[in-house]
């Protein structure tokens, strides 16, 4: 039985709750057109979560899990008028830190960034550094398919995530094993990483942690002539076999916004090399090579301090986030607006270049584009990412923000991915505003997820609107 101080129906809150950061500037207007959530409410334990999702599957209540609160795609918003939001905040203890075995294991609302200083105390680091580090939960790292900054050595959430509990809408609560690999079938740990609050509850995530050595660190930043150089030097060192942590392209506009201090007007190249020393300097001298190698497209060298002041200047605090969102009641601009996508190397520069053009051609609103540009930065042996990002300033009523400025750019982008190959949804989920293109996403393995959703929720009260279309949710979406 939950206690009073278990349930909040602040109304403040409430209309907090009922959107993420995706349509922030909406938020802060206070013009916002999604329903209220009917209550927020923090369970203690995993028997509550079963027992409050048992409830609401039993009488069609519509359930949003919630974290960290940094959610970027409408994962938070709600569609529906009976919603309960289950927030994670009271399972937020440490249970077990186990360097032998290199392995820590959490409840779902245990901030990153306190694991990772509790890590730094015994030599370890959890690898995971998304720039939402100091706020973002376990909870929602999983269920979004986090990524970090140092995820080309360290891999993302799921590489890390050794075992897991969750509870499903009829109350069963699964625990998946910490065993290092095991051949027992489908990996089912893939049926909660990702599944964006749609499937099940995340109440306990066991990771991998790893020995760290920040001693070792080293960066490299080079100017270059153009993003494709740049993504061939960083394919040069991936696919040679090298891991550095961080290997970074960003176009000129992208750069300037990042490098203003330095960039030239020119794409910057980067790299971060960590881990023993052995291994520090073998990458190094990759890296090397690989700008001696392309250097007709390589126009200098920057000093590696101006590197390593952007790597530790990166993250961004609750504070950040909250000074972002006043200012927002403000100024009549969106900035950060982002659509990571991925693909394989050959095919990552043409959609670069391919979405460039067209909205340059096609786009209504480029006159109000006050930045379009975008960055490489997570990579893997057979391709990388290509995260865009748009500034605009807004030129229409606060409500139709979306429909007038972000929707068509965003759909530009993923029209262009998806017509080569690619994936529309690298890291951030598809959430709620790319659920209509997830069927072209998957293609013919959509059958697996629909079936996945009709198993697990048949009832369809996790997340109404994630990750899976739904006419009646439209309305709110553009
Ligand atoms: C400034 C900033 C920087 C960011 N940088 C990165 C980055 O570098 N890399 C990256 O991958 N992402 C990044 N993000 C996006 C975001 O931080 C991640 O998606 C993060 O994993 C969300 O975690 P959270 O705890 O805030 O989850 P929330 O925002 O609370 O929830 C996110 C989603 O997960 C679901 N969920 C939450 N908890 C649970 C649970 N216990 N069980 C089941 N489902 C649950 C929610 O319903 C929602 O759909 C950034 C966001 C911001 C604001």
């Amino acid at each position: 039985m939950l206690t009073s101080d278990q349930i909040n129906t602040n109304s403040g809150d409430l209309y907090d709750a009922s959107a993420d950061r995706y349509k922030k500037y909406a938020k802060a207007r206070h013009v916002l057109d999604v329903p209220q959530p009917l209550a927020i409410v923090y369970p203690k334990d995993t028997e509550e979560i079963g027992m409050l999702l048992k409830f609401c599957n039993d009488n069609g209540i519509n359930v949003i899990p919630r974290a960290g609160k940094t959610a970027t795609e409408g994962g938070l918003e709600n569609w529906k008028e009976q919603t309960l939001v289950i927030d994670c905040k009271h399972l937020d203890r440490i249970l077990k830190i186990d360097p032998y075995n290199m392995q820590a294991t959490v409840q779902a609302g245990v901030p990153l960034q306190v694991l990772e200083d509790e890590l730094r105390k015994v030599g370890c680091t959890t690898g995971h550094s998304p720039q939402s580090k100091p706020v973002a939960k376990y909870g929602g790292l999983v269920a979004t398919r986090s990524i970090g900054q140092l995820s080309t050595l360290y891999g993302a959430i799921e590489d890390m995530v050794v075992g897991l509990e969750c509870v499903f809408p009829d109350g069963q609560v699964c625990r998946i094993k910490n065993v290092p690999r095991r051949s027992g079938g489908p990996d089912i740990r893939h049926i909660a990483i990702g599944n964006e609050g749609t499937l099940c509850y995340i109440t306990e995530v066991t990771v991998k942690i790893f020995a760290h050595y920040p001693e070792n660190n080293r960066f490299y930043g080079y100017l270059v002539k153009d993003v494709d150089t740049g993504i061939k030097a960083l394919r040069e060192v991936v696919t040679n076999g090298f891991r550095p942590s961080v290997a970074r392209t960003y176009s000129e506009e992208d750069a300037a916004q990042h490098f203003y201090h330095f960039h030239k007007g020119k794409c910057v190249l980067l790299f971060m090399a960590e881990g023993p020393k052995g291994i520090v300097d073998a990458t190094c001298q990759a890296i090397e090579d690989a700008a001696k190698k392309f250097e007709d497209g390589i126009i200098e060298q920057v000093d590696s301090k101006l590197i390593e002041d952007w790597f530790n200047n990166l993250n961004w605090s609750q504070q950040d986030i909250d000074d972002e969102f006043e200012g927002m009641k403000e100024h009549d601009s969106h900035s950060g607006f982002t659509t990571e996508i991925s693909a394989d190397w050959e095919t990552i520069p043409k959609i670069y270049h391919n979405v460039m053009k067209r909205v340059r051609e096609e786009y209504t609103r480029a006159h109000d584009l006050t930045m379009l540009g975008g960055h490489s930065s997570h990579s893997y042996i057979n391709g990388t990412n290509m995260y865009f990002v748009y500034n605009y300033d807004i030129h229409c009523a606060p409500q139709d923000e979306m429909r007038v400025y972000h929707h068509p750019l965003q759909k530009i982008i993923v029209e262009e991915t998806l017509k080569l190959g690619g994936s529309m949804c690298h890291h951030h989920g598809i959430g709620k505003y790319r659920n209509e293109w997830s069927k072209e996403e998957h293609g013919s393995a959509y059958y697996m997820l629909e079936k996945l959703k009709e198993a697990f929720d048949p009832n369809g009260i996790m997340n109404f609107g994630t990750i899976f279309y739904q006419e009646e949710g439209h309305k709110y979406q553009i």
